[in-house]
C-alpha cells in the first residue's frame, strides 16, 4: 500500500508539537473526547433538520476501552463518521493555515496550551502514542475506511469493515523512558480524572468499563471484583450549571478546553437570564491580545447553541466590535435549531441577547475598573485602543457604554485616569478637560504648551495613540465639560492682565511679526506674542479644529 506522505508544514507542525508540548500531555484525551462529541453534535444536529434520521440518546455515546497487555487505549464515538475524503483532508493537513503564526506563539508563549486552536487538536494523540489508528464510517457510506500513522512519516489509508456509524481511534500507548512515563495513560483511575478535569460536561456519556469491588455474596468483609460499565461523566454543561457550584478553575478549564485563548481569562462572566429574553452565558475578557486581534484574520463572536446544541462557532451578531475581544458563548431556548444565518441577522431574540450582553460586559468592566484597578490596567493596555475605536467609528451609538470605560496618563496623578475622575477633581474655574498629544509621556511633559495650563494648577491628559484625539473630537464633551488641546489658540484661562500686555506687545511690534510671518510663509497663519510661555521662547498653536499632532496622522494616512 502507498504511504502518503503529510503536507510539508504539516510534518514540521508535528514535530514541533509532539516536542514542545509535553508539560500536559494529558490533554490528548480531552482533544479526543471533544472531537467525538463534536461528531456525536453533527449527527444529532443533522437529525433535526433530516426527518428521515432519527436521533436516540440512548444510542448515542463516547467509549474508552483500555487494553493493558496490547498497550492501546480506544476512543469510540457513534457520530458522524468520516469518508475517506474526510480522513484525508481533516487529519492529513495539519492547520492548512496559519502554520507560521502558530510556530511563533508556541515560541512565545511556551508552556502554554496551545494545541486545538489551529485545527490540530487531533494530532495531540501523537504525545502519547507511536501509532495512531482511525477506523471511520461516515453517516451514510458504505463502507468504512482505516486510517493509520506512527507520526511525522506520514499515514495510509484503506478500506476496511465497519458495521456501525461512527469513529473508533487506537492509541498505541507509548513506552515508559527514562524521563517520561506513559503507562498511567492505561490506568482506570487515571483517565477517570482527566475525563473529570476536561470533559465533565460534555453533553453525551463517556464510557468506561471499570473495576469495582462489591461484597462477596454472604460475606461482610470478603469482596469480589467485578467489571462495570460506568459513565464518566457528569453531562450537565457548565453554563447550565450554578454559579455557586463553580470555582475560578472551572471557568478556566472550560476556556481551555473550548480553545477560547492560550492564556488565562482576566475574568468571566456567567449569565444566567431568564426575563424577556432566556439565555445563559459563558463570557470571558481574556488577558492577552490575540497574535491576529489587530489584523483583518481576526474574526469576532461567540459560540451559539439554540437548547444545548451547537449551531454557529462564531456568532458576529452577538458581539459589537469594541467588544471584539470577548471570547465565551450563549446558550438559548428562545432560537430555533434550523435557523439560518441570514435569518439570524434579523432574529429579534439574538438582538436582545446582543444587548443584554454587551451591557454584562461593560458592567464586568466598570466593576474592574472601580474594583481591581491593576486588573484593569492590564486590560485596558491589551484592548484600550479597541474601545477608542469604537468611541471614534460609531460614538453617536456607544456613548455611554464606551465614556466611561476609556482612561488617559494624567499629568497629575502620573498614572492612567479616567475621564470621571478627572472630572470630578477639576477645580471651579476650569472651564474644559485639557489634552496634549505626543509620542510618549516623557515628550509631552517637556512641551512648552502645556506650561500655562500646568501653571494654572490644572490636570493634562496625555494622549500618545494616535486613535486617542480622533476619539475624543467625536466625544467633544465629557459630562459637558469639552475637550481642548493645550495647544490651542483659545485655553480659556482668564489671564486678562496678560491678555492686554500681550495686546500691546502686538501693536508695538507689528513690523517684525509681520516680517517673520512672511520668512514662514505657507507654514504658519500668524504670528503673535503670547503670555502662556514660562520658560520656553516660543510655541507653536492651532486655530480651529484640527490639532498638529491630527495633521500629522491625517498627513501619514495613504490617500
Ligand atoms: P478541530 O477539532 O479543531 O477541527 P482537530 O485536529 O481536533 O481539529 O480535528 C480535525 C478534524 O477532523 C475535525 O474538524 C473533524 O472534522 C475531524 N474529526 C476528528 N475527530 C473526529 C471524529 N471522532 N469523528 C468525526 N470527525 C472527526
Ligand atoms: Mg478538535
Amino acid at each position: 500500500m502507498e504511504k502518503k506522505q503529510f503536507q510539508a508544514e504539516s510534518t514540521r507542525l508535528l514535530e514541533m508539537m509532539i516536542h514542545s508540548i509535553y508539560t500536559q500531555k494529558e490533554i490528548f484525551l480531552r482533544e479526543l473526547i471533544s472531537n467525538a462529541s463534536d461528531a456525536i453534535d453533527k449527527i444529532y444536529y443533522k437529525s433535526l433538520t433530516d426527518p428521515q434520521l432519527v436521533f436516540d440518546k440512548d444510542n448515542y455515546f463516547i467509549k474508552i476501552t483500555i487494553d493493558k497487555d496490547a498497550r492501546e487505549l480506544t476512543i469510540t464515538d457513534t457520530g458522524i463518521g468520516m469518508t475517506a475524503e474526510e480522513l484525508e483532508t481533516n487529519l492529513g493537513v495539519i492547520a492548512k493555515s496559519g502554520s507560521l503564526a502558530f510556530k511563533k506563539e508556541i515560541e512565545a508563549k511556551d508552556g502554554y496550551n496551545i494545541i486545538g486552536q489551529f485545527g490540530v487538536g487531533f494530532y495531540s494523540a501523537f504525545m502519547v502514542a507511536d501509532v495512531v489508528t482511525v477506523i471511520s464510517k461516515a453517516l451514510g457510506a458504505e463502507t468504512g475506511y482505516k486510517w493509520q500513522s506512527s507520526g511525522a512519516d506520514g499515514y495510509t489509508i484503506e478500506p476496511y469493515e465497519k458495521e456501525t456509524v461512527g469513529t473508533t481511534i487506537i492509541l498505541k500507548i507509548k513506552e515508559n523512558t527514562e524521563e517520561e512515563r506513559y503507562d498511567e495513560f492505561l490506568e482506570e483511575y487515571r483517565l477517570r480524572a482527566i475525563i473529570k478535569k476536561y470533559s465533565d460536561f460534555i453533553r453525551y456519556p463517556i464510557k468506561m468499563d471499570v473495576t469495582t469491588h462489591k461484597p462477596k455474596e454472604g460475606s461482610d468483609n470478603e469482596f469480589e471484583e467485578a467489571r462495570e460499565e460506568q459513565v464518566i461523566n457528569s453531562m450537565v454543561p457548565i453554563w447550565r450549571k450554578n454559579k455557586s457550584e463553580l470555582k475560578d478553575e472551572d471557568y478556566e478549564q472550560f476556556y481551555a478546553s473550548k480553545h477560547y485563548g492560550f492564556d488565562k481569562p482576566l475574568a468571566h462572566i456567567h449569565v444566567s437570564a431568564d426575563g424577556a429574553v432566556v439565555y445563559q452565558a459563558i463570557l470571558y475578557i481574556p488577558e492577552s491580545i490575540p497574535f491576529d486581534y489587530y489584523s483583518k484574520e481576526y474574526e469576532k463572536g461567540l459560540e451559539l447553541y439554540a437548547n444545548g446544541v451547537l449551531i454557529m462557532n462564531k456568532c458576529a451578531d452577538l458581539l459589537p466590535d469594541y467588544f471584539s475581544f470577548v471570547k465565551g458563548m450563549v446558550d438559548s431556548e428562545s432560537l430555533s435549531l434550523n435557523i439560518s444565518r441570514e435569518m439570524l441577522q434579523h432574529d429579534r431574540q439574538l438582538k436582545l441577547i446582543a444587548k443584554n450582553i454587551a451591557s454584562k460586559i461593560k458592567g464586568q468592566l466598570q466593576s474592574m475598573q472601580k474594583n481591581e484597578r491593576e486588573k484593569y490596567e492590564k486590560f485596558y493596555q491589551a484592548f484600550g485602543r479597541q474601545l477608542k475605536y469604537g468611541v471614534y467609528s460609531d460614538f453617536g451609538t456607544h456613548k455611554d457604554t464606551l465614556q466611561d470605560l476609556l482612561m488617559f496618563y494624567s499629568s497629575k496623578e502620573k498614572k492612567l485616569v479616567t475621564l470621571a475622575e478627572y472630572v470630578e477633581r477639576m477645580p471651579e474655574d476650569q472651564k474644559y478637560i485639557y489634552y496634549a498629544t505626543g509620542e510618549s509621556n516623557e515628550r509631552i511633559e517637556k512641551l512648552p504648551q502645556t506650561e500655562l495650563v500646568a501653571d494654572k494648577g490644572y490636570e493634562i491628559l496625555y494622549f500618545t495613540e494616535d486613535i486617542d484625539e480622533f476619539a475624543i473630537k467625536m466625544m467633544r464633551t465629557y459630562k459637558e465639560k469639552e475637550f481642548r488641546s493645550v495647544s490651542s489658540a483659545d485655553l480659556g484661562i482668564e489671564a486678562d492682565d496678560q491678555d492686554k500686555a500681550a495686546d500691546a506687545e502686538n501693536a508695538d511690534n507689528q513690523e517684525l511679526f509681520s516680517y517673520m510671518k512672511s520668512l514662514l510663509e505657507g507654514k504658519v497663519t500668524s504670528v503673535k506674542a503670547s503670555k502662556r510661555l514660562k520658560s520656553h521662547p516660543v510655541c507653536l498653536s492651532t486655530e480651529g479644529d484640527v490639532t498638529i499632532e491630527m495633521e500629522k496622522v491625517l498627513n501619514a494616512m495613504p490617500n
